[in-house]
């Protein structure tokens, strides 16, 4: 075990090894002259280690992250870590003052990276978070949910063709990890082109806190972290792993209308059955949506009124019925999945 030496530098702070701070990186302030900060909490281990950092509300309306890192920070557990976690728990603070996706330019910020320091707000928002959080880590955690009226299974997204990236993603053990590419101007993607690797965790409904997502989340940064030897090796038996999906589709509405869903999140369909079914509100015109092949529901619309073209429910192509089964089973049971280290709370109903 080799003991760190150097400070940690950070926003134009230094945090010494052993120590913890909460760094405010400056961005474009309000109109009304208010100044506005990113805020990144820096945990700089005794020793050394790897550098991850883990960031939520990217979207600004998307808050189980948020949570996730309230949770993870006040783990006793952190005392020991090797290494260095820098934990960003409201990226786009824009957009999570605003109860929003967007930015008040109404851009995507993560479609907007790796930014640009003359860019749009957008732009320089991202280029903050590369500057100052992306360039010289060794890995990323990303924690999203899906957009407003969208429920999504608790999952991991990440390049499995990435040899690094791949154990990591695994052995967070959320119940799906779903292999995919990143869209283009997202942070993943930008990232990547750095060569650090990032993972994403998707996980329940804007605005809204989800119990079993947050504690899937809170677990599987943990199991992350042990597996990158940044934190003592726990005696508990590993968690069940990840049903490994290699495709997935959206079902989009046939037509514009009024769905009525049959297939709950989670469900396991075979191809052809029945997912919902759209129509005219006087159910004249009545348009059945389909599984394109065996799978699992791992995200879904909740609001019924769609227009033709909207994405309705996701499927991922899977046949790993067995293992889904196990992870659904403990999702629908509500079996307390925390970690034993967790702190004590009451989970949010
Ligand atoms: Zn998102």
């Amino acid at each position: 075990m080799t003991r760190q030496t150097q400070a940690f530098e950070i926003g134009g702070q230094a945090i010494p090894p052993g120590g913890r701070a909460l760094v405010n990186l400056a961005l474009p302030g309000l109109y009304t002259n208010d100044p506005v900060s990113m805020p990144a909490h820096v945990t700089h281990g005794r020793h050394e280690g790897p550098v991850v950092f883990v960031s939520a509300a990217v979207h600004g309306d998307e808050i189980n992250g948020v949570e996730i890192i309230r949770r993870l920070l006040q783990l006793p557990l952190l005392k020991r870590l090797k290494g260095t976690l820098v934990a960003v728990p409201i990226v786009n603070v824009f957009g999570f003052h605003n109860r929003s996706r967007y930015l008040p330019d109404r851009r995507d910020l993560n479609r907007s990276f790796p930014g640009n320091e003359q860019g749009s707000l957008a732009g320089r928002l991202a280029h903050v978070f590369m500057s100052q959080i992306v360039q010289g880590v060794d890995l990323g955690i990303d924690l999203h949910t899906a957009a407003l009226h969208r429920d999504n299974l608790p999952q991991i997204r990440a390049d499995l063709s990435d040899p690094i990236l791949e154990p990591l993603a695994k052995v967070f053990s959320a119940p799906v990890l779903l292999h995919s590419a990143s869209p283009a101007g997202s942070l993943r993607g930008a990232a990547a082109d750095l060569d650090v690797p990032v993972m994403v965790y998707e996980a329940g409904e804007a605005l809204r806190f989800e119990e079993h997502s947050i504690q899937i989340g809170v677990r599987g940064i943990l199991n992350v972290l042990r597996c990158l030897a940044m934190l003592p090796p726990t005696k508990r038996k590993p968690t069940r792993p990840s049903a490994v999906l290699r495709s997935s589709s959206w079902q989009r509405a046939p037509q514009s209308g009024i769905l009525r869903a049959q297939a709950r999140l989670g469900a396991m369909v075979a191809e052809g059955e029945t997912l919902g079914l759209v129509a005219d509100p006087t159910g004249e015109r009545e348009t059945p949506l389909s599984a394109p092949f065996d799978g699992v529901v791992i995200g879904r619309t909740h609001l019924p009124l769609v227009f033709e073209g909207e994405a309705l429910f996701h499927v991922g192509r899977t046949g790993q019925t067995t293992l889904l089964e196990e992870h659904l089973d403990a999702l629908n049971g509500g079996f307390d999945l925390s970690p034993p280290e967790l702190i004590e709370e009451l989970p949010i109903v």
